[in-house]
């Protein structure tokens, strides 16, 4: 008799999917949000001067050395920093952390759709409250939730629709009860953080990440900011998974990373530039795209986003689509290098 050994638990999950990261040609990646310049010359530094003898022992378990640097670059003490293996592993400690054994989460029903799935894995029940008529947060109703807390995405992903930050402090000054977990993934391009907010409101979480700003998706870090009890809880749950989740290696690396502010504005402005010039091209060939606040897009188009994907993935180009009923219309843009969009509209003209 053939047993599957998985779980019924696992058995009955539906896992997150990733982006497609294809191996057998070489395409025009569109389709997972990073950055299209390379880090910042002070991580080759920092690779060239690290001691491979280090590995040999164990990290810092608490990152401490990275938590630092971080520290200095937001303005807040070591205390109220918590790294992990991409800013994926700090949301999703952030469910058993904050929200199990209560009344569960709340986030918006178009976002970003790794919170339901940790919500699933820790067995913690969450709302989902509709976007409104023009795309943005209905930050309102997400109010009302009967919840313990929210994922607040800002700029909100796929729509790419950010919040302003007055907007945002009304939202956390009006819900005391509530922990407002702002995912700001792709804050940097948008230049409106909640950040220092952290200061003023013990319910505010503002988790970032090194994969979109600082052009290191490959390193896997990410990191949270808000008082000592919340920062507190992250490591308690940590400390019950994974005692070391941050390497030696990627902890010098992002800390490198963290202190070059010049660099990484000069490349979200250049990101910013290419962004408005993407946009307009796009309306200009028929697209609706609600001004973005991210490094993408989200281009919807009568013909679908289906028909947009196939046909560019077939002219060597990535994009991202959906086959959900809300979201069928729709595609998500990484705004590229200006080749890579002048590529994306090349190949756009020809299919449209
Ligand atoms: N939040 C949002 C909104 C994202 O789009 C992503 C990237 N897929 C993440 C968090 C996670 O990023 P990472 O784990 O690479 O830090």
């Amino acid at each position: 008799m053939k047993k599957s050994f998985w779980s019924p638990f696992l058995s009955a999950l539906t896992p997150y999917t990733a982006g497609e990261q294809p191996q057998d040609r070489r395409y025009v990646k569109l389709n997972t949000n990073e950055n299209p310049y390379p880090p910042s010359p002070k991580v080759k530094e920092a690779l060239a001067a690290f001691s491979v003898d280090r590995l040999r022992l164990y990290p810092s378990p608490d990152a401490d050395l990275l938590r630092d640097a971080i520290a200095e670059a937001e303005g807040v003490s070591r205390e109220n920093v918590f790294c992990g293996n991409g800013s994926d592993e700090v949301l999703a400690l952030c469910v058993p952390a904050f929200f199990k054994g209560g009344r569960g989460a709340a986030f918006a029903d178009i976002t970003y759709s790794f919170y339901p799935v940790f919500c699933d894995f820790f067995s913690v029940s969450y709302t989902q409250v509709p976007l409104k008529e023009d795309y943005t947060m209905d930050l309102a109703g997400l109010g009302k939730a009967d919840a313990d807390g929210v994922f607040f995405t800002n700029p909100n992903a796929p729509t790419g629709i950010g919040v302003g930050l007055e907007e945002t402090e009304k939202f956390v000054a009006e819900n005391p009860g509530k922990l407002i977990v702002a995912d700001e993934a792709y804050m940097g391009f948008f230049g409106q953080s909640a950040l220092p907010l952290t200061k003023k409101y013990p319910n505010l979480l503002v988790v970032k990440t090194f994969s979109k700003y600082y052009a290191l998706a490959g390193i896997r870090c990410g990191y949270a900011v808000g008082n000592e009890a919340l920062i507190r809880g992250l490591f308690a749950a940590k400390d019950c998974f994974n005692s070391y989740p941050v390497d030696a290696l990627c902890q010098a690396v992002c800390a490198a990373a963290v202190g070059d502010k010049a660099y990484y504005a000069a490349a979200a402005e250049k990101v910013k530039s290419e962004r408005s010039r993407l946009r307009a091209e796009l309306v200009r060939l028929g697209f609706f795209v609600p001004e973005s606040a991210s490094n993408f897009l989200f281009a919807g188009h009568e013909k679908g986003g289906e028909f947009i994907y196939r046909g560019l993935k077939e002219r060597g180009v990535l994009v991202r689509f959906w086959n959900t009923e809300k979201l069928k219309k729709f595609c998500r843009i990484t705004v590229g290098a200006p080749e890579e969009n002048d590529a994306l509209l090349s190949a756009l003209r020809e299919m449209l």
